[in-house]
């Protein structure tokens, strides 16, 4: 066995756990505890009827990010199991069809609301400051297109009134153009290429399921076990389910911290914080749908709840039982089956409810101190030789590219300090 201080624990075989794991899997004996049965977290997928069943949204993986590129492109053939697809979603609006994003095409709606809309743009008032998100993208947009679909939209995902969430949690995330582009990309036809989805990967077979199983690959990976508390060894370290570890790679949800570190390691107050911290869940609703074209259609109507429509049957042919197309439709928070099929009723496209799935945990939500917070925890764990990192760990709201991203940022960090 090697040294304990060569010995690392890791908490969560989701896409931060994983990628730690082979981070430091060459120069330490690596252990991954999984509360699944499965690899993946939030991007497993399984098998219903012969459909592809993403149990939450519908995963696709592209990058601007070199170092995780050249990683994952040694980690996966792109060419021979990966389908390059190009983006093409739309804002379904009643019979309205408007490509995304919505600001290039507002060809695409009627005339008199075109004409607000510039207005609007043409006389927007460049000292405001925003404070909020609803500040931010009136002053961006103006009044009529966020009445029409930005508020709509946005308060379906949230939950919440736009006025109340911080622009500090939303920054990177926000689209700003600038009026003279919206204008040029409208007069041109442009279609936007700078968002990191506007092409990419997906497998030909299992989903995001071939991403996590790929990257389990090489992993002493422990499934069925769910973590409940972690104990400091009388000798230094740390114990999980009776095997001694140097270091511990949490990468589970950090409102477990209070039930899972030994009583003093946190004070009241971080406790209090942790419990404060705010998310959202999401029901991912499995449908057959009518055929289209899209990628993923944005549904901004408040006539019903859900939001968005992933066309992942439309991602790769085996994702469909023969003669079927499949989708998932994304609910914000618990939605009951009845709930649920009251609004597909409502939904373009016709989806039929196969399943759904409802998982707690999909965005976590910061106001203006969190990551300050965070990062203090982060260091003072680091000192009890306790790394934390992934979508929960660090609170943030990660793409998978960036998870893996943080979670070798937090290897090299370990790696300086400790060998
Ligand atoms: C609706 C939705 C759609 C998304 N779409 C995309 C997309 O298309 N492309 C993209 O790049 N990203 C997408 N993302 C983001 C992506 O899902 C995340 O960045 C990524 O999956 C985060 O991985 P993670 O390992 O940090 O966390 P998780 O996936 O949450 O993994 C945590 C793992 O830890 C395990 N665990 C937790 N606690 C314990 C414990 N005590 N003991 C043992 N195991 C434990 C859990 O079971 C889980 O497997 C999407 C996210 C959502 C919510």
């Amino acid at each position: 066995m090697k040294q304990l201080n060569k010995r690392i624990g890791i908490i969560g075989a989701g896409v931060s756990g994983m990628t730690a794991g082979h981070m430091l899997r060459d120069t330490h004996e690596v252990v991954v505890y999984e509360w699944n049965d499965a690899p993946g977290g939030l991007i497993r997928c399984k098998d219903v009827d012969g459909n592809l069943f993403h149990q939450c949204g519908g995963h696709v993986f592209n990058t601007k990010n070199e170092v995780v590129r050249t990683w994952f492109e040694n980690k996966f053939e792109l060419d021979k199991e990966f389908i390059h697809v190009e983006r093409n979603s739309v804002i379904a609006y009643d019979e309205l069809r408007i490509p995304y994003p919505i600001e290039n095409y507002l060809y695409y709606l009627p005339i008199p609301m075109q004409q607000h809309i510039l207005s609007e743009l043409l006389h927007k008032d460049e000292t405001i400051r925003p404070k909020n998100f609803e500040e931010f993208l009136k002053q961006q947009f103006g009044d009529t297109l966020y009445e029409f679909y930005f508020k709509p939209y946005n308060q379906k995902i949230w939950r919440a009134d736009l006025s109340s969430i911080s622009l500090e949690w939303l920054a990177g995330k926000l689209p700003n153009p600038s009026v003279a582009e919206i204008l040029l990309s409208n007069i041109n036809h442009t279609h936007e290429k700078s968002f990191v989805h506007s092409s990419f990967w997906y497998p030909k077979h299992g989903g995001s399921q071939f991403l996590a199983n790929r990257l389990a690959e090489g992993l002493d990976l422990r499934y069925n076990s769910h973590i409940e508390r972690i104990h400091q060894a009388d000798g230094g370290g740390w114990i999980i389910n009776n095997e001694l570890y140097g270091a511990v790679f949490f990468c589970g949800n950090i409102k477990q911290l209070p039930s899972l570190l030994p009583l003093g390691v946190l004070t009241d107050s971080e406790v209090d914080r942790i419990r404060a911290l705010a998310y959202h869940g999401t029901t991912t609703v499995l449908c057959e749908i009518e055929n289209n074209p899209y990628t993923w259609i944005y549904l901004p109507k408040s006539d019903y709840r859900c939001h968005r429509i992933i066309c992942t049957g439309n991602l790769s042919p085996a994702n469909n039982a023969t003669g079927k197309r499949t989708a998932t439709v994304e609910f914000t928070d618990y939605t009951s089956k009845e709930e649920i099929v009251e609004n597909l009723f409502l939904v373009p496209f016709a989806p039929k409810y196969i399943t759904h799935v409802y998982n707690e945990y999909t965005y976590p939500i910061q106001t203006a101190d969190t990551r300050e917070f965070i990062s203090h925890l982060k260091n003072k764990l680091r000192a009890y030789g306790i790394y934390l990192s992934g979508r929960f760990a660090d609170w943030e709201y990660y793409n998978m590219d960036v998870a893996m991203s943080a979670a070798m940022k937090q290897c090299e960090i370990f790696l300086s300090e400790r060998v």
